[in-house]
């Protein structure tokens, strides 16, 4: 990134269950841009945490010794952790429910945005998240806070993972609450982020929204 003046970065952020990745995929899809999926970088620390048996509070280090790779090609997902795949892994209950909190640690937080920061480089990439608006990139050209009623966010996962919607509304509700009120880059929309609510909207129509501001920002 060179630091100055908006870059061709596209910032999703935005709670769970809202459809942020299957929208920011679409998105760079359509724009023929990256994709870099945050949270998936999240998941696969958490995921090697876990699987080391180590404590949250030893979260950095693992993170220096077990690193995260992640593809950013937005028609294939790539989550390596030393060299082997661990896209479905990072997907289970356990890494779900542990995630939050590794994501809370202020270092992690440091070490992984720094990461992200490489994997944008000179743009043309939509990035998903938490933090990417806020923290991120705040500078990107276009900031999106993607949003859904709670209810709504929770059938639509249900139905994705085939669960029952009040459980998956109150495991939703934990994290979505665990991720707001951290201290280290809490989930908020950015300052100039364009809020869009899809509680009535389907999926293509978010998605055709989103590329249509962003054909009026991007060359
Ligand atoms: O997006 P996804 O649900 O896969 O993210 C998993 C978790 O990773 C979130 O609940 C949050 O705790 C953390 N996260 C984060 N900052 C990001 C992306 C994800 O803290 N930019």
């Amino acid at each position: 990134m060179t630091g100055y003046g908006p870059v061709d970065v596209i910032a999703i952020d935005g709670p769970s269950g809202v459809g942020k990745s299957t929208v920011s995929r679409a998105v760079a899809c359509a724009l023929g841009w990256r994709y870099l999926d945050t949270g998936a970088m999240y998941r696969a620390l958490t995921w090697a945490v876990l699987r080391n048996g180590s404590s949250i509070e030893d979260a950095v280090d693992v993170a220096v010794t077990h690193p995260v790779s992640i593809g950013t090609d937005s028609t294939a997902e790539e989550v390596l952790v030393d060299g082997a795949h661990v896209e479905t892994e990072i997907r289970s209950a356990e890494v779900t429910s542990a995630v939050s909190a590794v994501s809370a640690v202020p270092e992690v937080r440091l070490l992984l945005v720094e990461a992200q920061r490489s994997l944008i480089g000179d743009g043309q990439i939509v990035v998903e998240g938490r933090d990417i608006g806020t923290v991120v990139v705040p500078d990107a050209r276009l900031k999106i806070f993607l949003t859904a009623d709670a209810d709504i966010r929770a059938g639509r996962r249900a139905r994705e993972v085939g669960a029952e919607a009040t459980d998956v509304g109150a495991a939703l509700r934990r994290r979505d609450g665990f991720d707001s009120s951290r201290e280290a880059s809490p989930l908020r929309p950015a300052l100039h982020a364009v809020v869009v609510d899809t509680s009535d909207m389907t999926q293509d129509e978010v998605v055709a929204h989103i590329v249509s501001l962003a054909r009026l920002v991007v060359s």
